[in-house]
């Protein structure tokens, strides 16, 4: 399988997996996708979740040099469990939060990393994060021989459990708490990306969810929680999916445009509604971020977009089966409630998103794909359900450690900085 720019021409040539993982962003700016979607049907994967993911991601990985490392790739990302578990009627929920720190952004983080390992390359990770990327990615690398990472977060803007995980690290990892927001972290990484002296001395890469390491992973949840649905319903699964980048999704529309039984997808956004707008109208335009409580979420220019709108260009598929909707914070807060009160189950602001928007169209059949546990979100959850909530076991490692942050302005501390 090769990988090309999402503006690229279809007769360039393309790179290998690898490459791409190793480059993050391609050069003329654009996002790195595969050739073509390979097809696939039900009984082309295992029985357990690493089985699947090796059987599914290996022609992605075709004719790479991580071909032979690939199951070990998979073994390892794939060591927590992704259960779906019974709502109600045929309402499942896709808990995708069992990994290291809690979010499902561990799956394609650990996939990354375990990758870039096997490169055996010098290198420098960048990412900002709004939140969950970071820690992420931190605690995926952490201790990594060959790697650096330098996370950069907004002051003020994650909450104070997200701070813990993006801070508690040594070695390896650094810290930046940015004076500013998220996409003022995220244009410093592209700045230093854009200018080709600091980016050759650093060697980096990044770890948002522009790198095709990342999205890649995340379609084996899709593949195996389709095919179990459908053998428990005989019925193709419906997703409703909290969006924000647009990452987790459109791993979702991938991965039905490849065969599995899968019927809508419907993505929730919080108030930053540029992609329910884009569904409405066809007219894509980022905005200005808003903060919102669901916080993970809050994205005026998702990049993902790009690859959603390379594909609707090159496939000629049913775009009725894909919807978006904005959900406000007191939305939000009323699903937390209402869920709790229901079913005695807490869940974090993202999923809540995806509560209303069951509700709001009423579906009776789907899987609500859960991204994050509630007690990374305590401040805002615990009020509202009133009672406590026990960080689970595996999110507990690490956390207690003192803090390292580094504190910066510019690029020029940051450049600075990264080097000490
Ligand atoms: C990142 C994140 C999202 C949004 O996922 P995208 O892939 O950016 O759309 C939703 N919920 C949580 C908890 C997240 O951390």
């Amino acid at each position: 399988m090769k990988y090309q720019s999402t503006r690229a021409e279809v007769k360039d040539k393309g790179i290998s997996i690898s490459e791409a993982m190793l480059i993050g962003l391609a050069r003329d700016g654009g996002l790195f996708i595969p050739k073509f979607l390979p097809a696939f049907c039900a009984n082309d994967f295992g029985e357990n979740l690493n089985e699947t993911a090796y059987r599914f991601l290996e022609i992605f990985f075709m004719n790479d040099q991580l071909e032979n490392n690939l199951r070990e790739i998979c073994d390892n990302t794939f060591n927590f469990s992704i259960p779906m578990v019974h709502l109600e009627k045929r309402i499942e929920i896709l808990e995708l939060y069992h990994g290291p720190t809690g979010a499902f952004k561990d799956v394609g983080a650990r996939f990354l990393a375990y990758s870039l390992n096997k490169l055996d390359k010098h290198l420098t990770v960048m990412v900002a994060t709004s939140g969950d990327t970071g820690s992420a990615v931190a605690s995926a690398f952490h201790n990594m021989e060959n790697i650096d990472v330098a996370v950069l977060y907004p002051k003020d803007r994650i909450s104070e459990f997200q701070e813990k995980q993006l801070t508690c690290w040594d070695n390896n990892i650094k810290s930046f708490r940015v004076d500013g927001d998220f996409d003022y972290c995220q244009n410093m990484v592209k700045e230093i990306f854009n200018s080709t002296n600091r980016s050759e001395s650093l060697k980096i890469t990044s770890a948002n969810s522009i790198n095709i390491g990342r999205l890649l992973p995340q379609c084996v949840y899709y593949v195996s929680s389709s095919l179990e649905y459908y053998k428990k319903y005989d019925i193709y699964a419906n997703y409703i999916i909290p969006t924000g980048n647009m990452g987790n999704a459109l791993a979702a529309i991938w991965t039905k445009l490849m065969g599995l039984p899968i019927g809508k997808i419907i993505l929730a956004s919080n108030i930053n509604d540029t992609i329910p707008i884009y569904f409405d109208s066809g007219i894509f335009k980022s905005k200005p971020t808003i903060r919102t409580i669901a916080s993970a979420m809050d994205v005026g220019r998702p990049s993902n977009m790009e690859r959603y709108l390379n594909l609707k260009a090159f496939y000629n598929f049913d775009l009725s089966e894909i919807s978006a909707y904005s959900v406000s914070d007191e939305e939000i807060k009323s699903a937390i409630k209402d869920v709790y009160n229901r079913f005695d189950r807490i869940i974090c602001p993202h999923t809540a998103t995806a509560f209303v928007v069951m509700k709001k169209i009423d579906l009776d059949s789907c899987i609500i794909v859960s991204t994050a546990h509630p007690s990374k979100f305590i401040d805002t959850v615990k009020p509202i359900v009133n009672c406590e909530i026990p960080i689970p076991k595996n999110m507990e490692n690490h956390i207690n450690n003192p803090a390292n942050i580094i504190d910066i302005q510019t690029i020029d501390d940051l450049m600075d900085k990264i080097t000490q």
